[in-house]
């Protein structure tokens, strides 16, 4: 038995919603941790922090993308 076409095209249009989700996932940079201290320029923090500051955290988001050009 066949289910409800309605119910089939929902099913589908489900599934591709669920690619486009995966695939933004695989694209967006991991996510990092904090570990304590700076990122960037290993300044020790004692917060939940991944950077000292916004200079920092734009340093190395810098690096990072220039890392991937490579
Ligand atoms: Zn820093």
């Amino acid at each position: 038995m066949f289910a409800d076409p309605v119910d089939k095209a929902s099913a589908i249009e489900e599934e591709a919603r669920q690619r486009a989700i995966a695939k933004a996932r695989a694209n967006s940079k991991p996510t990092i941790l904090p570990k304590g201290s700076c990122y960037n320029c290993e300044e020790p923090l004692n917060n939940k922090k991944l950077f000292c500051d916004a200079d920092c955290a734009t340093d190395h988001d810098k690096a990072e993308r220039a890392e991937r050009m490579r």
